[in-house]
């Protein structure tokens, strides 16, 4: 009859509906398992540089000079700033429902957002020699320079990690006439051509990686969540010499109209 149908109908819309919210719990627990990981994962860096400038100056005390003194005070600052802005992106970013990110945009120049990542990455690592090439047609950005020299340390920290020691690692930047292109290439084993996609995703590792490589998965999500942010785009591709991995930013240049000189006379 009719009613049954009806029923039946009914039946069916409260399962797929008992489905879908089983769905979103599973989807928060694992947001939220994946970012505590995350926190555990990013975190450690900067707190080990503020827990190593702290200790210097407590140890060292009437030993430091001025300039020393000054040189670790700066490095607590700068990198507790980077936490804090971290987190809040982070969490901005995995907020359920919204899942955007807002930039707090600012003129930048691109030199100084990589040669900040490449700062960051080198305390990480001394075992590999990193080469930046910058056009210096490139205009003055408009863009979240914290949030892309997040982006910058993320690849520059996976070319390190997942690469040999003593291997080249490239980053170079080209203007095209309505975008520029950012490139982060290494000489490390590649990423399959399958995975070349899925390594965007959260929680996503190409399964034959060597595992000594401690991660979460989290880094090229977030680099795809600021890049997109921005209004650009993310690919990973081959790397040096056809080998490696070559991870391709393009962002677009609204910021060159705003900037173009008055005409003369104006
Ligand atoms: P994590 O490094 O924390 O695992 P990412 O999101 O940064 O997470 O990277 C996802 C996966 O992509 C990595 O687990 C690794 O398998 C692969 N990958 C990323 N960068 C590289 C690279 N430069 N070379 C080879 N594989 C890479």
């Amino acid at each position: 009859t009719l009613a049954d149908q009806a029923a039946v109908a009914i039946e069916r819309t409260t399962l797929v509906s008992d489905i879908e919210t089983a769905r979103v719990a599973t989807e928060r627990e694992r947001l939220r398992s994946a970012l505590l990981s995350s926190l555990s994962h990013d975190l450690r860096t900067p707190l080990v540089s503020i827990m190593g400038a702290a200790s210097s100056l407590i140890t060292y005390d009437e030993a430091l000079s001025p300039d020393n003194r000054h040189e670790l005070a700066q490095t607590i600052q700068d990198e507790a700033e980077r936490l804090n802005r971290f987190v809040q992106n982070l969490l901005d970013m995995t907020r359920l429902g919204s899942g955007t990110l807002k930039p707090r945009i600012d003129w930048a120049d691109l030199g100084d957002i990589v040669g900040g990542a490449v700062e960051r990455a080198a305390r990480l690592t001394r075992s590999h020699t990193v080469k930046v090439e910058i056009d210096p047609e490139i205009p003055l950005l408009c863009v979240d320079a914290v949030l892309l020299g997040q982006v910058f340390f993320n690849l520059l920290d996976n070319a390190c990690k997942y690469s040999g020691p003593g291997t080249a690692i490239k980053v170079w930047a080209k203007k095209a006439h309505d975008h520029i292109s950012v490139e982060v290439a290494d000489q490390g084993p590649g990423i399959p051509e399958a995975d070349r996609e899925k390594v965007f995703d959260m929680f996503y590792r190409v399964s034959q990686t060597d595992s000594q490589a401690a991660g979460t998965g989290l880094g090229l999500a977030i680099c795809r969540g600021i890049v997109e942010a921005h209004g650009g785009s993310i690919r990973a591709e081959s790397g040096l010499h056809g080998a490696g991995t070559a991870i391709v930013i393009r962002l677009p240049l609204p910021a060159v109209a705003q900037v173009a000189p008055e005409p003369e006379g104006a």
